[in-house]
C-alpha cells in the first residue's frame, strides 16, 4: 500500500536531477535496491543538508506514490563516514564495494545481510582511513565480493571438484562448473594457486574484518574467479576490483 515507508538506507548513487532535485540510489535492508527522489535538496537551506551523498548511513522516511520511484521525506545521519571521505583509497574503495552491491543485487528484494555487510564494509574503510591499519585494499574488497556472492547463493564451491566431485589434486577454478576442479577436469579452467584457493576458503570462513592476506597473484587468481562466477551465473560485470 502506498504510504510512508520508515527504513534504514546506506546512499549508493547521488545523482543531479533538474533545477534543484537529486535522485538517490538506495541501499535498504528490507526493500533491496531502491530509488528516491529528495526534492529541493541543492537549495542552500534544504533541510536535508549535505547528508543525501554517497556512503552516509541514514534514518529515512520515504513516501512511497504510485511510481517506482519514492519520495525523501526525511532524513536523519546514522553515520557519514567522515573519515573515509578524505582518504582518496578509502573512498575509491567504498565505490567498487557500492557499485558491487548495485550490481548483484539490483532488485528491491529484502535482503537484510546485504544491507548488514555493506554497512560493515564502510564502517570498516572508515575506521581504516587515514591511517596505517587501512581496510581499503585489494584482499578486502575481494573478501566483500565473495561474502556478496555467498549472499547471491553463488559462493563457489570450495572444497570439492565443482565438475566430478573429487577432494584431491584441485589445480585449478572454473566459473562455467561454479568452483575449484581437480587436474582431470580442469581443462574446462584456469590454474588456481594453493595460496588463492586459501584465500578464498579463509575469506568466506572470516568476518570482513579478519580477511586473510595473500600475494598479489594469488589476489589476481582469488579476483579471475570471482569475477567468471558472477558472469557465468549472474551474468553480471563488475568494474576491477583495485584501481587502474
Ligand atoms: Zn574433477
Amino acid at each position: 500500500m502506498p504510504g510512508p515507508l520508515k527504513t534504514e538506507a546506506v546512499v549508493l548513487r547521488s545523482m543531479r536531477f533538474g533545477e534543484a532535485d537529486r535522485i538517490l540510489h538506495l541501499y535498504t535492508p528490507h526493500r533491496g535496491r531502491s530509488s528516491a527522489i529528495a526534492k529541493g535538496v541543492r537549495r542552500t537551506r534544504s533541510r536535508f543538508g549535505g547528508r543525501l551523498e554517497p556512503y552516509f548511513r541514514l534514518h529515512m522516511v520515504l513516501h512511497e506514490g504510485r511510481s517506482e520511484l519514492m519520495t525523501v521525506t526525511s532524513a536523519e545521519t546514522i553515520c557519514g563516514h567522515r573519515r573515509l571521505r578524505e582518504d582518496a583509497a578509502a573512498l575509491d574503495s567504498a565505490a567498487r564495494a557500492c557499485d558491487a552491491v548495485s550490481r548483484v543485487f539490483a532488485t528491491p528484494d529484502p535482503h537484510p545481510g546485504v544491507f548488514a555487510l555493506l554497512c560493515n564494509e564502510l564502517a570498516l574503510l572508515d575506521a581504516g582511513a587515514g591511517g596505517d591499519r587501512s581496510h581499503a585494499t585489494h584482499a578486502n574488497q575481494l573478501a566483500f565480493r565473495l561474502k556478496l556472492l555467498l549472499a547471491a547463493g553463488l559462493a563457489p564451491q570450495l572444497a570439492a571438484c565443482a565438475s566430478c566431485g573429487e577432494s584431491d589434486g584441485l589445480s585449478a577454478f572454473s566459473g562455467a562448473a561454479g568452483g575449484v576442479v581437480c587436474s582431470a577436469c580442469e581443462g574446462s579452467g584456469f590454474r588456481l594457486a594453493e595460496e588463492a584457493h586459501a584465500f578464498m576458503t579463509g575469506a568466506l570462513g572470516a568476518p570482513l574484518a579478519d580477511a586473510p592476506a595473500a600475494g598479489q597473484s594469488a589476489l589476481r587468481q582469488a579476483d579471475r574467479a570471482i569475477s567468471e562466477t558472477l558472469e557465468h551465473h549472474a551474468n553480471v560485470r563488475l568494474r576491477p576490483a583495485l584501481p587502474g
